[in-house]
């Protein structure tokens, strides 16, 4: 019996609908090859040419659009004539907040053939799961301006950290931890300075742990833990932050793993209460947008998440193989990794290795 399940494609902006494109031609190369699952997949056009057109990036009651959907596969939003918290708000946080994806999660680690800035460093050295509180936090959207324009004006931008919500992403960054080899997790905050939410951070972190006595915790400044990716990368396993920390930390983290086209992200409603959604982390990128050589390998390894979540484990960890065959294969990189190769060529390469017997 062929599994089947439906899938919302969101390519979105700039290069999304490229590296969407290609992550569907490996979806369906897969679905065919294997038999064993069959994806229905239906396009969304919401984006910065919707909000032009009609002056919202996507309907109304688009989060409760997506509810009938197995997973949902994002591409990027942004374009240089919208402001980015319109965009953002208007789409990603949208939809991660009306459906609750609580938990981005995001793998890092130096795929082969892949080399990290940091001499000395290569796969194997560098394997981490970023976690990042995704409903609240800085990004609560609470605040305002007033006395707009004068000298007075004031601007407030207040995080939120309930109960509620840290307890919910600190159990789940354990159970990840644990189900690591390493069983180690890192707490990252910034108690030091912000002492109201991220002293709760820190003691509902510590109530947390006596549930998992056998994972290893400590806690990082999220300013020391920027040096401690940086310069003993081999030290981190798990990381757990709040959704403004682990934003910037899973840029440097991909940075570090050797390009941003490369990283993926999972945006999880862990008790499968809503659909959840996966993306490259990289953005609409419009200085190489239109030029085919958007590099789609963070999307393949989205796709390779989006799997896992769907059950599908075998053609998951099928796809991954075939993402490091390519990534190992010089004469299949894009640019951003040195080489010549297109988005088309990359993709034509992810398939021949989807082809090759194991
Ligand atoms: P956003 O504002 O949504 O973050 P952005 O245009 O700033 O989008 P980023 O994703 O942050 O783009 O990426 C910064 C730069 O990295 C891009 O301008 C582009 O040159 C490069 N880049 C990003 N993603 C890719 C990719 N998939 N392939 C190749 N280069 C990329
Ligand atoms: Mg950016």
């Amino acid at each position: 019996m062929t599994r089947i399940h439906r899938i919302a494609a969101i390519p979105g902006d700039g290069i999304g609908p490229e590296v969407v494109d290609a992550a569907l031609i490996a979806l369906d190369h897969l679905s065919r090859q294997t038999n064993a699952f069959r994806l229905e997949v239906d396009r969304f056009d919401w984006g910065s040419e919707r909000y032009r057109r009609e002056g919202a990036l996507m309907p109304e009651d688009g989060a409760r659009q997506l509810l009938p959907y197995d997973a949902i596969l994002f591409g990027a939003v942004g374009a240089p004539d919208v402001p980015d918290h319109v965009t953002l708000w208007g789409l990603r946080l949208a939809i991660c907040q009306g459906l609750d994806q609580y938990a981005n999660v995001r793998p890092t680690r130096i795929l082969p053939g892949i080399s990290s800035p940091l001499e000395g460093i290569g796969p194997g050295d560098l394997d981490w799961v970023i976690v990042r509180e995704n409903s609240e936090g800085e990004y609560a959207g609470q605040g305002g301006r007033s006395h707009r324009g004068r000298p007075h004006e004031i601007a407030t931008e207040t995080a939120i950290f309930t109960r509620t919500g840290v307890e919910r992403i600190m159990r789940f960054a354990f159970t990840l931890a644990r189900s690591r080899p390493r069983k180690r997790l890192t707490v990252v905050t910034k108690s030091n300075a912000q002492r109201y939410g991220l002293v709760l951070w820190d003691e509902i972190a510590a109530e947390v742990a006596t549930e998992f006595p056998d994972v290893t915790w400590d806690k990082m400044l999220v300013d020391a833990m920027t040096v401690r990716m940086t310069l003993d990368p081999k030290s981190l396993d798990t990381i757990v932050a709040t959704n403004l920390h682990a934003d910037i930390l899973s840029d440097l983290a991909a940075a570090l793993a050797g390009s941003i086209g490369i990283a993926p992200t999972a945006n999880l409603n862990p008790e499968r209460r809503t659909p959840s959604m996966f993306e490259p982390i990289h953005g609409s990128a419009f200085d190489i947008t239109g030029k085919g050589v958007a590099n789609p390998v963070g999307t393949f390894w989205s796709a390779a998440m989006m799997l896992e979540h769907l059950g599908e484990d075998e053609a998951a960890a099928r796809l991954m193989r075939a993402v490091e065959a390519v990534t190992a294969d010089p004469a299949a990189r894009t640019p951003d990794l040195g080489g010549t190769a297109t988005t088309a060529q990359m993709t034509e390469r992810l398939c021949a290795a989807l082809d090759a017997k194991d």
